[in-house]
């Protein structure tokens, strides 16, 4: 979880990650990382901002993404390239 690519929007690399995260469970607000975690230690968010345009992207940790492929909550996406 250390290694990004340059923004996507302007190719800055001065990059920044909230070292904490955010919790993505249903706490206090909707439950946007369903299944993704434990009743006791829920998957995080970790928002990455790029300090020359603001763009924000959001990651969770490797742990949480390895139950998306079996997981009933979530789908795959089809990627179209241009
Ligand atoms: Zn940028």
């Amino acid at each position: 979880m250390s290694n990004y690519s340059p923004c996507p929007n302007c190719g800055s690399e001065d990059l920044y990650r909230h070292k904490a995260g955010s919790a993505g469970d249903g706490m206090y607000s909707t439950n946007y990382l369903p299944g993704l975690g434990h009743f006791m230690n829920p998957a995080r968010f970790h928002p990455v901002i790029c300090a020359d345009c603001g763009l924000t992207r959001m990651f969770i940790e490797e742990k949480n993404r390895v139950k998306l492929k079996r997981s009933s909550k979530w789908e795959r996406v089809r990627v179209t390239k241009n």
